[in-house]
């Protein structure tokens, strides 16, 4: 039987390990997030944020500028942001509707403040090693492998998907880690042989069920951090291979959440394997918060209100 590795039960460990930390600042960390316009799954995504927030002591404000703001209104809104003392972190939900530049928003969040670690002086600290907010995505799958006490180094990671914000920084955290790692796209020859070759298999690539059982090593730690919900019957019965329970679930709510991996291969091959939902989803928001706890804790030391922060990324 292969492990399930849940991402809720680290999602928790975590959340127990920073309480602490929240507790010995001297104030609240603060977390601005904006949201434009009326996207319904980005309004689900920063709703289960602020909730994360309320529930852990964390400052939070939601800034709603309209659909049609311009490149110009919404770099206004993040330099007030980035000049307000009580304010960690700044996240801009994406995507921006097509007038605004998205490259220039990111860029504006000041790099102190950047909690997603998108900005490109995160992404050179990431690369070089130095301490700053890593990507949340892999940084919380790094997270949940030390959970499990799953060896990183010296093993093969194969990572599907060269994204700026899963592929690319978790080819870079797990190569920080000491694995040799092999980055496919949709360019790759034969996946499925290349694939094979992984110790530890980081599916991200946006297709649901994707990764079947010849693309996996048997025995491997396999990690899918696809999300895709699907609303056709005939897709999810032939995905669930007509599994009486699977169809009944997706019946009552017209929809199921399936990863980039198939679900029943993983569950045959694979040694441990992150579920969807439940794996890496928790694991995104929890080290969003993460982030700005940390990022609080810097700014407080850099202001001589904490002695010694707490441990900070690599
Ligand atoms: P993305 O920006 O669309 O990137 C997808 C990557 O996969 C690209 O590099 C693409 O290659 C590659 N790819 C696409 N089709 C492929 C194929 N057939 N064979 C090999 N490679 C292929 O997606 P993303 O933002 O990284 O997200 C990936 C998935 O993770 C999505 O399902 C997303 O919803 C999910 N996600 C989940 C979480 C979470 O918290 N659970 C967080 C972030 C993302 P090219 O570069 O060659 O185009």
């Amino acid at each position: 039987m292969a492990q399930i590795l849940d991402g809720i039960r680290v999602r928790d460990a975590i959340y127990s390990e920073y309480k602490p930390r929240i507790a010995a600042l001297p104030r609240p960390p603060g977390l601005a997030v904006v949201l434009v316009g009326h996207n319904p799954a980005s309004e689900i995504y920063v709703r289960n944020k602020v909730k994360a927030c309320a529930e852990l002591g964390i400052y939070s404000e939601t800034l709603t500028p309209p659909d049609s703001i311009s490149t110009g209104e919404l770099l206004d809104t993040i330099s007030a942001l980035n000049r307000r003392p009580e304010i960690d972190g700044i996240l801009v939900q994406m995507p921006l509707p097509p007038q605004v530049d998205s490259k220039q928003a990111l860029l504006a969040v000041s790099p102190e403040k950047d909690v997603d670690g998108f900005h490109p002086c995160n992404v050179s600290n990431l690369v070089t090693g130095r301490p700053g907010p890593r990507s949340c995505t892999p940084a919380g799958i790094i997270r949940l492998l030390q959970h499990y006490r799953i060896s990183i180094a010296g093993r093969h990671a194969v990572v599907v998907g060269r994204s700026d914000i899963v592929g690319k920084p978790m080819s870079m955290l797990l190569l920080h880690e000491n694995a040799t790692v092999t980055i496919c796209h949709s360019k790759t020859q034969d996946l499925a042989a290349v694939c094979r070759q992984g110790d530890i298999l980081v599916a991200a690539l946006g297709r649901p069920a994707a990764l079947t059982a010849d693309f996996i090593q048997p025995g491997a730690v396999v990690v899918d951090v696809g999300t895709t919900r699907i609303t056709d019957r005939e897709q999810a019965a032939r995905i669930f291979r007509n599994a009486k329970d699977k169809l009944e679930a997706f019946d009552r709510k017209g929809s199921v959440l399936v990863g980039d991996v198939h679900p029943l291969d993983v569950a045959e091959r694979a040694a441990a394997y992150t579920p969807v939902p439940g794996g890496v989803g928790p694991l995104t928001i929890a080290m969003l918060m993460v982030n700005t706890i940390e990022a609080a804790e810097r700014r407080t030391a850099a202001r001589g209100g904490l002695s010694s922060p707490g441990a900070t990324h690599l």
